[in-house]
């Protein structure tokens, strides 16, 4: 095979090629040890670059790009595969490192060029250098008895919470100390302005009692420049990956030392464990933050899809979809997730836009991580997204092809939309706004069926996360008459859908509270991913308003209950087709739902219209949510005929 083919850029032949049996067969390492691998007696680097002429490994004092604190650099020997290795004798740990791959010289854009590692387990400043790091030194107190903390439960025993490490303490009003910072979330005791009795940050979480924190993007990523204060650090949810196997440097106390950010991080996991609370990772395989992207220029063009006409495939709307499909792609993702889960103790993992990804390869994480913990919780946004494989008969990891996929759920966007309105249509109502044309579908996703799924346990329930408007802000929109009392009403109707509907419950950080992104001109914000703390930060001092207090008691109460009554966990399709039925109300904007399970029974009505709706023959039932309250304990006996509320979700049980 004629390698000038693989060193042009962007030529379809060769980039075809790459995805060939022939290139797989000769080129595909199977080994686990690329990247560095420290041992007090020596550190064993490992790179995959097939096309290379020359690899050099660059020893630097320091994680620092900007200085010029090259100890030594040694070339790489050839290894199998298209591999490249050295071991480097006597202790190296805390020194950093960079790999300059070279080429023929600059070639149809094709360049030499110093790289970070792709599998760097950590990195200076900015993530351009990575570092050896004994990994065992960063290991908290008792790491090896860490245990997950609800692996008795099953996924739709979850309660899980959308968090991003900034919002949670970025505020003045948290009272946390460690702001933006991943031991933000270890602190406790914290109150409003750490004054009275209302509790912030991890507090407020363990109060509200969810089970799962998933955190948005914690891995290195690149738009965030580290090196400056904190205060003057711009804001980033964190979707533009750089170092998939590193951690984010803005989230540590210390950007400059590689090892802060492991110890921090892990101290983080070993509390959240200790406290109840399961870590879910949102990882993004499908994209890079660009094709600077250190794996492709070790490989150029290797990590990217391109068409047969040589345009870029983008369905990720990021610039440039990762080939999955490739045997070293894949590889990659896998052996990341399975770094993660193993070094990290990570309980599950929110693949971001997984419809771009191959089931192969979602199929070989979910095998590697069963021999870790087969509890370890795998999601996903399943969209069907316009993308070039650059294979035949792949088939991606979308709602549609869930069936091929084990133990892997996604998020389910009809119920989302059913509820409050679509996404992209910011004036369209929902079911909650009286718009009932959403009523069927809405039905199908409450039994844990929306027309994609054969298991509730396949189904992540939202109304909002942090992409769009708010769901309060959402409601507000698309009435924009409407009064604050109503749509504190509209946001109870809504969550209760969500709360009570079988599947998995995802709530975004801060709903509870009414969480709105209001930019200073008073508008609201649906791309927030590059406002300030000001649009972002969780502001907890809404909760000294009685009538916030009220919603997030309402939202606790929606959590203890879910938590009690095991008839709205359903976790299978026979259970879940068995106990739940629909009962005729003659008007759409009205939802009776039944649950009958072991000889018992729970009734919901989600009445959505502006009138009472009557409830008849309710002999010996007890009410478990009225108007604006929940008490999973019961809040009084019913009587034989009860009107449920205007835009209000009332329970009872027997
Ligand atoms: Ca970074």
């Amino acid at each position: 095979m004629n390698l000038k083919k693989y060193t042009r850029n962007f030529n379809p032949d060769w980039n075809y090629q790459y995805s060939e049996k022939e290139f797989e067969d000769k080129y595909t390492y199977n080994g686990t040890d690329l990247g560095c691998t420290y041992s007090e007696l020596n550190s064993q680097f490992k790179l995959w670059s097939p096309f290379a002429k020359e690899v050099i490994i660059n020893l630097y004092e320091s994680g620092d790009y900007k200085k010029d604190d090259l100890i030594e650099s040694f070339n790489m020997n050839r290894g199998a595969y298209g591999t490249w290795y050295l071991d480097l004798s006597g202790d190296k740990k805390n020194l950093y490192y960079t790999y300059t791959v070279k080429f023929d010289g600059k070639y149809d854009g094709i360049y030499d060029a110093e790289i970070c590692d792709p599998y760097a387990r950590t990195c200076g400043v900015n993530g351009i250098r990575a570092m050896i790091t004994d990994l065992k030194s960063t290991n908290p107190e008792n790491w090896d008895k860490d245990s997950y903390p609800n692996d008795n439960l099953n996924p739709a025993d979850y309660i899980i919470y959308e968090l991003h490490t900034r919002d949670l303490s970025s505020l003045d009003c948290s009272g946390i100390k460690n702001k933006g910072k991943f031991l933000g979330l270890t602190e406790k005791n914290t109150t409003v302005y750490n004054k009275g009795i209302i509790k912030t940050g991890i507090d407020h979480i363990l109060d509200l009692g969810v089970t799962h924190i998933h955190l948005l993007p914690i891995y290195d990523y690149a738009t965030i420049d580290e090196s400056k204060e904190y205060n003057s650090r711009e804001y980033n949810w964190g979707y533009d990956p750089l170092n998939y196997n590193a951690l984010e440097g803005s989230y540590s106390t210390n950007p400059n030392d590689g090892n802060i950010r492991i110890k921090e991080f892990k101290n983080t996991v070993k509390f959240l464990h200790d406290n109840g609370i399961s870590v879910i990772m949102d990882v993004v395989y499908n994209h890079t933050y660009n094709e600077e992207f250190c794996f492709n220029r070790a490989v150029p063009g290797y990590f990217y899809r391109i068409d047969s006409d040589g345009n870029k495939s983008d369905g990720s709307r990021c610039g440039n979809d990762t080939a999955s499909e490739r045997s070293m792609v894949s590889k990659f993702i896998a052996d990341s997730v399975e770094y993660w889960a193993k070094e990290y103790h990570i309980d599950g993992f929110r693949f971001d836009l997984v419809g771009l990804i191959d089931v192969d390869t979602i199929n070989e994480i979910r095998k590697r991580v069963d021999k870790i913990n087969p509890k370890i919780f795998l999601y996903g946004e399943g969209w069907d997204l316009e993308t070039e494989t650059t294979k035949e008969d792949i088939k991606l990891a979308k709602q549609g092809n869930i069936d091929l996929l084990d133990r892997f759920a996604m998020f389910n966007d009809d119920l989302r939309d059913s509820i409050k309105g679509s996404v992209f249509d910011e004036e369209e109502k929902g079911f909650i706004s009286g718009n009932v044309k959403f009523a069927n579908n809405l039905k199908k996703s409450i039994s844990g069926f929306p027309k994609w799924s054969s298991s509730p346990v396949d189904v992540i329930n939202y109304t909002s996360c942090h992409d769009n408007y708010t769901l309060f802000d959402k409601i507000r929109l698309c009435n924009p008459n409407i009064s604050m009392d109503d749509a504190i009403k509209e946001n109870l109707l809504a969550i209760s859908i969500v709360m009570l509907s079988q599947g998995v419950p995802l709530l975004h950080a801060g709903e509870e509270i009414l969480r709105t992104k209001t930019d200073s001109d008073g508008s609201y914000v649906s791309d927030s991913v590059r406002s300030d703390d000001s649009v972002n930060g969780i502001d907890y001092s809404k909760l000294e308003d009685e009538k916030y207090m009220e919603v997030y008691n309402y939202y606790k109460g929606l959590v203890k209950l879910r938590k009690k009554y095991n008839m709205f966990r359903i976790d299978n399709k026979t259970d879940a087709e068995k106990c739940i039925s629909f009962k005729e109300t003659g008007n759409d904007g009205v939802i009776e739902y039944h649950i009958n399970r072991n000889g018992h029974e729970v009734i919901t009505i989600f009445n959505a219209t502006e009138n009472d709706y009557e409830l008849t023959d309710l002999n010996g039932y007890i009410v478990l949510a009225e108007d604006k309250s929940v008490n999973e304990n019961g809040i009084r006996k019913s009587d034989r005929v009860e009107n449920v509320k205007p835009k209000s979700t009332f329970v009872v049980y027997r």
